[in-house]
Formats: C-alpha cells, structure tokens, sequence
C-alpha cells in the first residue's frame, strides 16, 4: 500500500483525477459520521483545504477506526468522486486505510478548533497542524520566493553577508556576544578586563544586527545587491512588532541617490503584495475571514495608491499641529525627537491615509553612515510606514565622502579599528550608493493581518523565551 504513489491533496482537489484510484497521506483534522460511516477531513499541508474521506465502517475493523482521531497520519487508498455533500467537490471513498501514526485523543492538544494564539505559542512546534499557521508558514515561503524573484529578475546578486561579526559599530549595547570563553572563570587581562586574545576568534565577536556595511562593499563592485537573511537585537522591547532574531532583505545599489531608493523600496514592497495577492489567494482568504476582514481591501490599497514623500521636518510640523488640536500622544513630540510608532501609525492611518515615506531626519537619531544634507543638521535617510505597522523599511543614501564619513564616525564615537575596511570603499573608487532594509516579519505582518509578530515567524525569539 505504501508503494503506491501519492498525490497531494491540492492536486487532488483540483478534481481532474474523479474515477481514478488515489493515495493521499495526511493528518486528521476532524472526524466525524454515524454507525455506519465516518467522514475524516484530512489535511496535509500542500493547501489550506482538506480532502473529505469517506469510510464505510463494516468495511474497516473497529479497532483501526478507533484509532483514527484528530491529529492522526493517514495513507488512504480509494476511488476519487464527486462529492454530493456540501461544502467539497471531490471526495474518496476509502478501500484502504492505513493508520501511519496515532495522537492519543487524552493527550493531543490540538483537540479543538478556535485555540488561542497565545496558547498556540506554546505549542509552536506543533502550531503548523492548525489552519492559521499552516497558511501563515506557506505564505512565508511565498514572500522569500517573491523577494528573490524580484531582484533575480532585476539583476541583483545574492549577497551572503556574515552572521558572525567582529564590527560592532550599528548596533552597540543591543548585540549578542558570540563568544566560547567560559562564562563561570574566564581568563582576564591584568586590568581586570576579559583577555579576548583566548577567545575563539582572538577579538571580541557578536551575531550581525544588519547586512548593510558588508552588503555595501559587495554593490561597490558588483553594482547591485541583496541580502536576505537572519540578524539579531537584544533590544530589550517587548513589543509587537520586535523580535531577538528576525530576517532582514537589505538592498544596496551603486550609483543610485535617495530618490530611485525610495522608487525601489515602493515597487519592490508592491511587487511583494501583488505577489501575495496572486500566489496566496485561498490562505488570505482564510486569515481575513478569521482575523482581519480588511485584510484584503488593505492589500489592495497599498498597491493602488502612490506612497506619500515628505520630510522629517514636515512630519513634526503635522504632528505638533494635532497636538496643538487637542490629539494626545504618549511620547512628547518636537522636532529632534526619534517619531514612535504612535506618531508613525497617525501620519499613515489619520493624516494621509496611505503609506508615507519620511526623508531627511536629524543627522544625531540616524546612523554615521547616512549621506550629510547640505543643511549640515539633517541626513538622506528614509523610512517607509505602513498601516498598522509603522516603521516597515528604514534606509539611505549613504555618505560615499571619505571625509564626510570620517568625521560622521568621530562624531558619533565609531572607533576607527572597527571600520577601517568600511572606509576603504570610500578611499578607492568610491561612488554615490543607496540601500536598504526591510523586516521581513514586519512584511509578513502585514499580508497576513496578524498583528503580534510572534506569530509569523515559526520558533519565535524575544526577552525571556526560547524554547524550542
Ligand atoms: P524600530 O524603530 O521599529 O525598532 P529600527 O529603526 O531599529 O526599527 P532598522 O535598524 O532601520 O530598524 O532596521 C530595518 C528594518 O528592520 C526595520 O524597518 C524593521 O522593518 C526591521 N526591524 C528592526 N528591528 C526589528 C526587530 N527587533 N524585530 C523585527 N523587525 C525589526
Ligand atoms: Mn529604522
């Protein structure tokens, strides 16, 4: 029986196999019927829907149909029929079952329908088995094969940038230290400090928080690039919308300046939700139905309406104008301060109604890598919002002056050991360059409408939890 080829249940459903004999395999997701027949819903990943079987009980000993229950592994042979009942077209009727694996109905936790999402965390190793996440999981997959679709077809070269870092100069104080010195006694130099010579690496060493300065000496040569892959913040933010490990697509182009950035950033995030809209149609379908009923029109208004361009100066006049109205924020707002996802989500979802991209920021709230205006007080970086969502893409023109830059990294204290090689890219043929990051699970939040970022990605990393 297990030799028998098998077909995948989204295949299956497609119904141009009626009349034939098939094997499918999956799990139980219910099952239910009367003395004389049951009816098991088997799902087995390959699409959100389930595959009706049909088993007449006096042809199955009562000791397999016993074993049969949610969460079970199925291999059913039978013949592919039109279904007379509601709610599926095709069904089969079983001439074999074999039971591969059983769940003990005392103990398997996903019994019932309509768990929690925060019990479901919990159990995330076994969270994919419910509809939620089997559609979250697979639309994540169709988002990282959108990205590099996107920027295969558009010549850019995937560029693996380290994971391991010996730079520490983006993201002081929130890295994670990498290191094999023993914790309990470590060995110390004699001013009482770690002696980092007898450390694997001989330096100290943390898990990247970005791609980007390693990423920007790749598109000095090969012109355009992209990274796509995990980095790490031990921010210690239990937000929503934060997490220890994430994944993070970062762009970096030659001869490009901030506003064909800013064209890239918005086709880019257009061609991934048209792309959602198109490959992930029946998932979306399910989680707005279920968690977001404007989920949809969401998608579609992002890809309709051009993305609104202001400055960092321009927001805070909108925002002290509201606040000057009666609006209450709980962060004071002025010109100076970092903006916070309250002020993001009312210039998005009150002001413009649409997603806005903010330029020029004050040089002393963004990075010494940013290209300098010529106001001398504000920088080419560039962060796009979204709905719900606030920051989804932060980016720039970066400074491609040696001097410029160098006085930049003095300013903001980047000691000259950690970015001697970054240097370089402007010591020799440097050239103006632009790029840069999105979140991938702040992406993901948005096309699926969940709204804890916990949720899309598969083992979650935040303060205080790692299991799994
Ligand atoms: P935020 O202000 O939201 O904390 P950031 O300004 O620190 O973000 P960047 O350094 O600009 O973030 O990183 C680029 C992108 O990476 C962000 O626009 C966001 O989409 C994503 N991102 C940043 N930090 C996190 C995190 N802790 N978890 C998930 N995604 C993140
Ligand atoms: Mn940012």
């Amino acid at each position: 029986m297990l030799q028998m080829k098998r077909t995948k249940i989204i295949d299956v459903l497609k119904g141009e196999l009626v009349g034939q004999t098939i094997c499918v395999k999956g799990w139980v997701r219910t099952r239910r019927g009367n003395k004389a027949v049951s009816f098991i819903a088997l799902n087995d990943g390959s699409t959100i829907h389930n595959l009706q079987i049909v088993a007449d009980n006096e042809r199955f000993s009562s000791e397999l149909m016993s074993t049969i229950s949610t969460g079970a592994s199925l291999c059913v042979v039978g013949q592919l029929v039109s279904s007379q009942g509601a709610g599926q077209s095709v069904e089969i009727q079983a001439e074999r079952i074999e039971v591969l694996g059983t769940a003990d109905p005392e103990s398997y936790p996903l019994q019932k329908k309509g768990h929690s999402l925060e019990f479901l965390r919990e159990i995330a190793h076994l969270r994919p088995r419910t509809n939620t996440f089997g559609a979250i999981y697979r639309i994540r997959h169709q988002m990282s094969i959108a990205i590099h679709t996107y920027f295969h077809e558009r010549g850019f070269v995937y560029f693996h940038a380290p994971i391991i870092t010996g730079s520490d100069c983006e993201g002081a104080g929130q890295m994670f230290q990498v290191t094999t010195l023993p914790l309990e006694k470590p060995p110390l130099c004699e001013d009482g400090g770690l002696d980092y010579a007898q450390d694997f690496f001989a330096r100290p060493t943390a898990l990247t928080v970005s791609g980007q300065l390693e990423g920007e000496m790749a598109a000095m040569a090969l012109g355009a690039i992209y990274t796509f892959g995990p980095t790490f913040r031990a921010e210690n933010s239990n937000t929503p919308r934060h997490l220890a490990e994430f994944w993070m697509i970062e762009p970096e182009v030659a001869f490009i300046e901030i506003e064909e950035n800013m064209d890239l950033a918005e086709d880019f995030i257009k061609h991934c939700v048209q792309w959602a809209l198109d490959y992930c149609a029946d998932d979306i379908k399910f989680l707005s139905e279920h968690f977001d009923k404007e989920l949809i029109d969401r998608l579609n208004f992002v890809l309709e309406k051009p993305f609104k361009r202001l400055t960092y100066t321009e927001c805070i006049e909108i925002l002290e104008a509201a606040v000057a109205k009666g609006r209450k924020f709980e962060f004071p707002i002025y010109w100076g301060a970092d903006m916070s996802s309250e002020h993001e989500r009312y210039l998005v979802e009150e002001h413009f109604c649409t997603p806005v991209i903010v330029t020029d920021y004050p040089k002393e709230i963004k990075s010494f890598y940013m290209k300098l205006n010529e106001d001398g007080k504000t920088v080419r970086g560039m962060d796009v919002l979204f709905p719900k969502i606030g920051e989804i893409i932060g980016g720039s023109e970066r400074e491609s002056d040696y001097d410029k830059l160098r006085q930049r990294a003095e300013e903001m204290g980047v000691p000259d050991k950690d970015i001697w090689w970054y240097m370089d890219s402007r010591r020799y043929g440097t050239a103006p360059h632009a790029g840069f990051g999105l979140g991938f699970e702040r992406l993901l939040l948005f096309v699926t409408g969940m709204t804890n970022i916990r949720d899309v990605i598969p083992f979650p990393r935040t303060p205080r939890n790692a299991e799994f």
